[in-house]
C-alpha cells in the first residue's frame, strides 16, 4: 500500500515564547508528516499578522525554538518552498484576490454596522436567551445602497454569506462526527475595509494554496473549523482532513498556563536541561501513546509508531516528574561523550558567564566528571549542584560543616584517612574504596560512620557523587589539603 500523501502545517502566531500546548501540536504534525516518509511534508507558516506582537525578534525567537525542539520544516522560513512566501504579513496578494472572488460570486457583502448597533443586537438576543449571531442587517442591501455608502465614506467591513438553512458537517480525525447550523453561526466577518484579511480567511487562502492535506491543531479551534469549511466550499476547494488535538492541563487539572504552572514553555524546559529528544518524547505522550506499556521512547520509534487518529480526545495532564523520569533515561542512555556535548551546549546557553569557576572545573576534566555524574543528573541544572565539590576556591557549606562538627569520629578518622591516602600507591577509586574500607574494620566503625565525615571533610557537600570516585577525582593533593583544612578547623573549634 502506498502511504496517502500527507502535507501538514502548523501556523504560529510568533508571540515570543512558544507555550507547551502548540510545541504539542507542531510536534504532532511533525510526526505525522515523518511517520508518511516521502508522501509526508511538513510545512512552517508564520501567522504573522498582528503586526504589532509579530516582531522580526519574536518570529526568530520561535523559530529557534523550533530549531532547538529538532522540528526540522521542509517548507517555510529560510527553506521556502513551491507555495512561498510562508509569511502572512508577505501574502496580502493572496487574499486579495480570493477575497475578489468572493466579491464577484456574492459571497461576500459589505457590512455597514455600527460597534453600538452590534452590541445592541448582542444584548437583545442574550435578553431573549437567543444564540449570538449576525443579525443580518446589511445581508440585502441592494448594490446601489451600498454604493452609496460607501461613497458616503461610511465605515465597513467584509462578510461572508453562510448558507443559513444549510448544517456543516466534518469527522474529525480525533473528535469524530461533528455537525454544526450555520445559522447558529451566521455570517462571519472575513475581512477589513482595506481588504486585509482576518484568522479564518487567510487560514483558508492559505491551506488551500499550500495543498494541505490534515490540519491538525488544539481544538480551542473547533468552532473555527466549520466558517472555516463553508470558505474552502465557496472558494471551490478541497476541504482538508482536521485533526483537534486536545488541552494541555497543569498537574492540578486547571488549564496550563505560565502564571499557574512553572514551566508551561518550551524555552522554560530547555533552560532546565531538558534534553530535546526528552522533550519529543514527553510531550508526545500529551494525549498519544504506542501502548500502555511504554514510556520512554526514541524520537524514530516515535515517528514510526505515530497515528493521529489514535490521539485521545480527552485533555492531557503535564506529569512534571514523568518528564523529568522520561529526560533523566534519555540522558543516561547517552555515550559518555555525548552526554559532555549536551552539557557542554546547555552550560554555555544557560548558566550565567560570571560563574567561571565551573567552567574551570568543567574544562579540566569533562569526561571524568561526565562519568562520575551522568548516573544522577535527571535534568543538566542538576550538574552545577553535583560538580561543586569540584569548584575552586573549595569552601565548605554551612549543612557540611555543623555535620562535620557533630561527628564524635571526625578527629580521628579524618587524621586516619590523611594518612591513608598519603601512603596509597594506586590512588583509584577501587583502591581508595578497598582502603576505607579496611579502616572502618580496624575502627570498627559503620562504614556510614566512617565516610560521613570525610565526604563533609573533602568535597564540602552532604550530597555527592560517590566519594571515592570524588576523591579520586580530586587527586592526592587537594583531598590531602582539604582533609587537613577540616582538621585544623574541627582542632581550633575543640580547644575554645
Ligand atoms: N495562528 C493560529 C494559532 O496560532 C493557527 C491556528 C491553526 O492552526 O489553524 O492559533
Amino acid at each position: 500500500m502506498t502511504p496517502a500523501t500527507m502535507r501538514v502545517r502548523f501556523a504560529p502566531s510568533p508571540t515570543g515564547t512558544l507555550h507547551i500546548g502548540s510545541a504539542r501540536s507542531a510536534l504532532y504534525n511533525w510526526l505525522a508528516a515523518r511517520n508518511a516518509g516521502a508522501e509526508g511534508t511538513y510545512v512552517l507558516r508564520i501567522e504573522d499578522t498582528d503586526l504589532e506582537r509579530s516582531t522580526p525578534e519574536n518570529v526568530e525567537q520561535a523559530l529557534a525554538v523550533f530549531r532547538w525542539l529538532g522540528l526540522d520544516w521542509d517548507e517555510g522560513p529560510g527553506v521556502d518552498g513551491p507555495y512561498a512566501p510562508y509569511f502572512q504579513s508577505q501574502r496580502g496578494e493572496h487574499y486579495r484576490a480570493a477575497l475578489a472572488e468572493l466579491v464577484a460570486a456574492k459571497r461576500v457583502y459589505p457590512c455597514f454596522c455600527t460597534r453600538e448597533q452590534l452590541d445592541a443586537d448582542r444584548s437583545a438576543q442574550q435578553a431573549q436567551q437567543q444564540p449570538i449571531v449576525y443579525a443580518g442587517r446589511c445581508r440585502d442591501l441592494s448594490e446601489e445602497e451600498q454604493q452609496s455608502r460607501m461613497a458616503s465614506g461610511a465605515a465597513y467591513v467584509m462578510r461572508f454569506r453562510a448558507d443559513l438553512a444549510a448544517t456543516t458537517t466534518f469527522t474529525d480525525l480525533i473528535l469524530g462526527e461533528l455537525s454544526f447550523e450555520n445559522a447558529l453561526i451566521g455570517d462571519t466577518v472575513i475581512a477589513r475595509q482595506d481588504g486585509s484579511p482576518l484568522y479564518n480567511f487567510a487560514n483558508v487562502v492559505d491551506d488551500a494554496e499550500m495543498r494541505i492535506t490534515c490540519v491538525i491543531r488544539g481544538n480551542d479551534h473547533v468552532s473555527n473549523t466549520p466558517k472555516q469549511i463553508m470558505l474552502y466550499e465557496a472558494l471551490g476547494v478541497d476541504v482538508p482532513a482536521f485533526a483537534h488535538v486536545p488541552m494541555i492541563l497543569g498537574p492540578d487539572g486547571a488549564k496550563l498556563s505560565k502564571r499557574r504552572h512553572h514551566t508551561a514553555d518550551v524555552e522554560q524546559l530547555a533552560a532546565a536541561g531538558y534534553l530535546p529528544a526528552a522533550v519529543r518524547n514527553g510531550l508526545a505522550l500529551l494525549g498519544w501513546n504506542r501502548d500502555e506499556q511504554t514510556t520512554v521512547m526514541t524520537t524514530e520509534e516515535l515517528i514510526k509508531a505515530f497515528d493521529i487518529t489514535r490521539v485521545r480526545k480527552s485533555p492531557a495532564a503535564v506529569d512534571y516528574d514523568k518528564l523529568r523520569h522520561i529526560n533523566a533515561v534519555h540522558l543516561r542512555d547517552l555515550s559518555a561523550a555525548a552526554w559532555a556535548d549536551a552539557y557542554a551546549a546547555w552550560r554555555s546557553e544557560w548558566i550565567a558567564e560570571d560563574d567561571e569557576r565551573y567552567a574551570a572545573a568543567w574544562a579540566a576534566e569533562p569526561m571524568t566528571i561526565a562519568t562520575l555524574i551522568q548516573e544522577k543528573v535527571d535534568v543538566l541544572s542538576d550538574v552545577p549542584a553535583l560538580m561543586e565539590f569540584l569548584v575552586e576556591p573549595f569552601s565548605m557549606t554551612e549543612q557540611a560543616w555543623e555535620r562535620l562538627g557533630k561527628s564524635a569520629e571526625a578527629p580521628a578518622v579524618l587524621e586516619r584517612v590523611d594518612q591513608i591516602l598519603a601512603d596509597l600507591s594506586d590512588f583509584s577509586a577501587v583502591s581508595i574504596e578497598h582502603a576505607l574500607r579496611e579502616l572502618c574494620t580496624q575502627m570498627e566503625l559503620k562504614p556510614g560512620k566512617a565516610f560521613a565525615p570525610i565526604r563533609f571533610a573533602v568535597t564540602g557537600r552532604t550530597v555527592t557523587p560517590g566519594l571515592f570516585e570524588c576523591i579520586e577525582v580530586l587527586g592526592r593533593d587537594r583531598a590531602r589539603d582539604r582533609i587537613a583544612q577540616a582538621r585544623t578547623r574541627l582542632a581550633s573549634v575543640l580547644a575554645q
